[in-house]
Formats: structure tokens, C-alpha cells, sequence
């Protein structure tokens, strides 16, 4: 069969859930045999989210190439279970440094260098790379951001020509709109949704489903009402009702017949009948009553969950499989500094430090590890967790508060965290980190090795400073074990307290390979931990 593409656009306002609608119907796809791919087209400027605030932007997902991308490529890959490729997160800054180059390497030959058609068949070009570079026979395309913003325009444009370019029957457009309700009335209004779609159509592209999202039920006469303006079929509109819990939505979706619809509209046939006994279990286990677990999420970007959106998916996903319900609790670092917080952190069960950057907050972290260790509450250290955790270890062993990360403290007389040898003389930021997967050996008899189960791993990484191996020494004698390290025995990739329950940091991100259904060893075994000490 010819690579089929289906492409998501926004309408009336941003954050209606595009990115797990589309990470749904992708999963619907799957389960009938297809093989799947995702593409998000961001339209901003910056080459990739590497180089953006956690507040501007939420997390930076990374994948196994070591492409840093957007949060979205998270709920793909959770979602439909496949791991993808830096093709699969484009971006308007991507794409014109490309142009931008081949204009100056001459390789357009004198010519006039245009948004329509240099811009548009980049766009296109990168789009056709995503069923070349992963063997998709589906691939969605979603694009960021809302149709009228005009920096979206190019990314729509290409969409528009990839139909005459590929034809109707590879094609299909997915509309996703907000439903707004009016309080005073008690209606939902569809004008918004009609006004997106003509925008839409002004650019050429006609819209083959619409996907209304509301806060409240959506009755028969309303959609209905969206077919008719919107002209789509009465089937094509799917009403979907937010709900607490995204991963119901696939199963909502299914209900509502849209994977019947797409198949259908692309002219072909399921490969196999649905499972989703797996899906449903996993519904009905979410939903149910369980014991719960204070879990302290204790990071800097706090203000902003979706800044830790992949650890907090971890922690529920192995909360999920030990039948608990773990109950986050959000601590602000530099509040603790301030002798803040510490009545949220004291009732907690589980401790986890996240990854971060910069100065601001890391005291407090550091506070935080050195009362799960005197205490002996389960701790889970992410990258920056892990650095702060042999930090604050460092500091018992050595007395003084002067032992640091060469990231916070240049002139530290005990740098145990010190930059890469091959991090030094980097002087730009953009995508020149450690990034991507790479192998870590565990140590036989470890906790790490004990909730892996398994000798070798490879983990997604994304940092400049490591442990510093000048102090394996002192450390191992006072109590640190390295329980994994990369194969060529330079990088420390995993450290543990031995006298401690379970008190582990990993160099690497744990968070971004936990699956729903597979969730890490990791974090099962920090929820383990706290059960065990909770007697449940
Ligand atoms: N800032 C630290 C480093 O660059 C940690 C990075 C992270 O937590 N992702 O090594």
C-alpha cells in the first residue's frame, strides 16, 4: 500500500489536546495492524526546544537518536509504543537553516529563494523522510499551534499540495476544534468551530473529520449542526468530552467508530481485529480505588507540570503496576532553601529530584537529598537528581559545604560533578549536549541491577557534567556504590547509597523510555521501596 498521511491542525485555541488525540487515533491505527509514525511540524523559530525555557515550553523530550524535540513525540511514543527518529519533530527554524544553506553552498543555481515552493518542498521533504526513516505505512502529521497564526502558514500550505501531489486517497485532514460554553445560556456554540474551519478551507484545505472537544456532553442536534456547516459527514464529527485520564481517550475514540471512518476514507483494510483487553485493564485499574502513595516531585519548574511531564507519567505508570496510586506532590526547591515546604516533604514517601539546569534551586535539592538519606525515604535522583544526590554525599564525606557541581560553583576546591572532557571549548548551546541512548553496565548485587534484572541497558541521555571519576575512591569507601557505569568504564551512569533502602540517581532519564504498559524498573522499584516501608 502507498504511505498513507493523516494530518492534524488546530482550531479556536490552542491546547485542546491535539497531541493526544492524534497520539490516539495513532494507537487505534496500531491495533489494526498498520505500522505507525507521528510527525509534529512546530512553527516556531528556534531549531528545536533544546534551547528553551521549561516555562516557554514545557519539557524537551528526548529520543533515542538524542533528538531533543517536543513534549507531544512523549505522548506519541507512550501512546502507540514505537520509538521514533529526529524527522519526527520539524520546526520552522529546521527548515529554513537548511534552505538558508543550500542558498549559500549555491545549490539552487541563481534562483530566487521563496516561501512557495523552496520553503513548502523542504516541508515536504521532511515529511516524506518519516516513512523512509522508520517504515511507516501511516504517518500523522500534527501541526502546532492554531490555524490563523501566521507562522503556520507554510507547514498548511505543504499539507494543502500534498494532496494534489499524493491524491485524495492518501490523504486525509483531522480538524481539531473547542467547543466553548456559554454560562449564561447553558449552550455549547459551535461558531468558533465553523469560523476555524473556514479559515481553513480559505487556505485551501477542506477538513475530512472534526474532532470537538468539550468540557461537556455534546448532543446529537449540535453535531449535526457541525456536519452542516462544516461540511463534513455526520460520522466525521467526533464529540470528545475531556476527561481526567488521556489514556481513556483511545478507547473513547474507538467508541465513537473513527478508526472504522479513517479506514474507510483511506480505502483500506484492518490487518487484524483490535486488542484492547491490554487498554482496558489499564483503564479499569487507573480508575479503581487504591492505597495511596505521597510521591514529592521536588524541582524548579514546579509551577508548570507539563515541565515534568515524562516523570510524572513514570511515576503513575509504575504506581499503576504495583496496584497504588501515587499521589504527586509538587515541592518547590528554592522554597525549601527558604525553609518552606518542608511539612509537604516530611509527609512524603518517595522522594524524586528531576533534571534541571542552573543554579536557582539547587541548594534546596540538595537539602532535599540529605533528608531522604539521614531519613532513609526512597529517593530517586534524575541527571540533575543524581549530581545533587553525590553532591550532598560529598559534603558529609568531606565536611564542607564548598563541595559542588563545576555547573554551580566554577572554583570549587571538591568539583565531584565537573564538565565532560569532551563538553569543554563547547561554545554553542543548541543540540551539543550528551544526548541519546548509550549502554550502562550494571553491577551484579545492586539495587540497580536487581530491579533491572537484566547486565546491559541503554538509556536516553541528555546532560554536559558527569561524576567526576577522581572521587570513585573516597566515595566508595564512605558508603557509594557506582552500580552502573558505560561499558568503557569512564561514566559513572548510576550511583546508590548502600546503607539505604533505595536511594539511587541515574545520569541518564529513566522517564523517557516508561511505557504504560511497560513501566521502568526504575521507578517500580522506587514505588517497591516506599510500599515496603509503607507495610502495603
Ligand atoms: N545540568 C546538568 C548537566 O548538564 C543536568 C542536566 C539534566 O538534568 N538534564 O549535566
Amino acid at each position: 500500500m502507498s504511505t498513507k498521511y493523516i494530518f492534524f491542525t488546530g482550531g479556536v485555541v490552542s491546547s485542546v489536546g491535539k497531541g493526544v488525540t492524534a497520539s490516539a487515533i495513532g494507537r487505534i491505527l496500531k491495533e489494526r495492524g498498520f505500522a505507525v509514525a507521528v510527525q509534529k511540524l512546530d512553527p516556531y523559530i528556534n531549531v528545536d526546544p533544546g534551547t528553551m525555557s521549561p516555562y516557554q515550553h514545557g519539557e524537551v523530550y528526548v529520543l533515542d537518536d538524542g533528538a531533543e524535540t517536543d513534549l507531544d513525540l512523549g505522548h506519541y511514543e507512550r501512546f502507540i509504543d514505537i520509538s521514533l527518529n529526529r524527522v519526527c519533530n520539524v520546526t520552522t527554524g529546521q527548515v529554513y537553516a537548511d534552505v538558508i544553506a543550500k542558498e549559500r553552498r549555491g545549490d539552487y543555481l541563481g534562483g530566487t529563494i521563496q516561501v512557495i515552493p523552496h520553503i513548502t518542498n523542504e516541508i515536504k521533504r521532511r515529511i516524506g523522510l518519516v516513512a523512509k526513516t522508520t517504515g511507516a505505512e501511516i504517518v500523522i502529521v500534527e501541526v502546532g499551534g492554531t490555524v490563523g497564526d501566521i507562522e503556520s502558514l507554510p507547514f498548511l500550505e505543504a499539507l494543502r499540495q500534498m494532496r494534489s501531489d499524493i491524491g485524495r486517497q492518501n490523504t486525509m485532514y483531522v480538524h481539531v476544534t473547542w467547543l466553548p460554553y456559554i454560562g449564561a445560556t447553558q449552550e455549547l456554540k459551535t461558531k468558533p468551530t465553523q469560523h476555524s474551519v473556514r479559515e481553513l478551507r480559505s487556505i485551501g484545505i477542506t477538513p475530512d473529520m472534526i474532532i470537538a472537544r468539550s468540557d461537556l456532553e455534546v448532543d446529537e442536534d449540535l453535531c449535526k449542526k457541525i456536519a452542516l456547516f462544516c461540511d463534513v459527514e455526520r460520522r466525521a464529527v467526533v464529540p470528545m468530552v475531556t476527561t481526567d485520564l488521556l489514556y481513556e481517550v483511545p478507547l473513547t475514540l474507538e467508541g465513537l467508530g473513527v478508526g472504522e471512518y479513517i479506514l474507510e476514507r483511506l480505502g483500506i483494510k484492518a490487518r487484524r481485529k483490535p486488542e484492547w483487553e491490554p487498554w482496558k485493564k489499564l483503564v479499569t485499574e487507573t480508575r479503581r480505588q487504591k492505597p495511596t502513595v505521597e510521591i514529592a516531585l521536588v524541582g524548579k519548574y514546579v509551577e508548570l507540570h507539563d515541565a515534568y511531564m515524562s516523570v510524572r507519567e513514570a511515576i503513575s505508570h509504575a504506581a499503576l503496576a504495583e496496584g497504588v496510586e501515587a499521589n504527586i506532590r509538587w515541592v518547590h526547591s528554592a522554597e525549601l532553601e527558604k525553609g518552606n515546604c518542608w511539612e509537604i516533604l516530611k509527609e512524603a514517601q518517595g522522594i524524586v529530584v528531576p533534571g534541571g539546569f542552573g543554579s536557582r534551586g539547587t541548594e534546596g535539592k540538595i537539602l532535599a537529598a540529605r533528608y531522604a538519606r539521614e531519613n532513609k525515604i526512597p529517593y530517586l535522583g534524575l541527571c540533575l537528581g543524581m549530581q545533587l544526590m553525590v553532591v550532598e554525599f560529598g559534603r558529609t564525606i568531606f565536611k564542607t559545604d564548598r563541595v559542588n557541581s563545576t555547573e554551580f560553583d566554577r572554583s570549587t576546591p571538591y568539583p565531584v560533578i565537573d564538565l565532560m572532557p569532551d563538553q569543554r571549548g563547547i561554545a554553542d548551546l543548541g543540540g551539543t549536549m550528551r544526548l541519546g541512548l548509550y549502554p550502562c553496565e550494571l553491577q551484579p548485587g545492586t539495587i540497580s541491577a536487581e530491579a533491572y534484572g537484566v547486565e546491559l541497558v541503554q538509556e536516553r541521555h541528555r546532560h554536559r557534567f558527569e561524576f567526576n571519576n577522581a572521587y570513585r575512591k573516597p566515595y566508595e569507601d564512605a558508603g557509594m556504590r557506582f552500580s552502573g557505569i558505560s561499558p568503557d568504564g569512564r561514566l559513572v551512569e548510576i550511583a546508590e547509597i548502600a546503607d539505604h533502602p533505595f536511594m539511587l540517581g541515574t545520569q541518564f532519564h529513566p522517564e523517557f523510555l516508561s511505557r504504560p504498559n511497560r513501566p521502568h524498573p526504575l521507578f517500580v522499584g522506587l514505588i517497591k521501596a516506599v510500599k515496603e516501608q509503607a507495610g502495603l
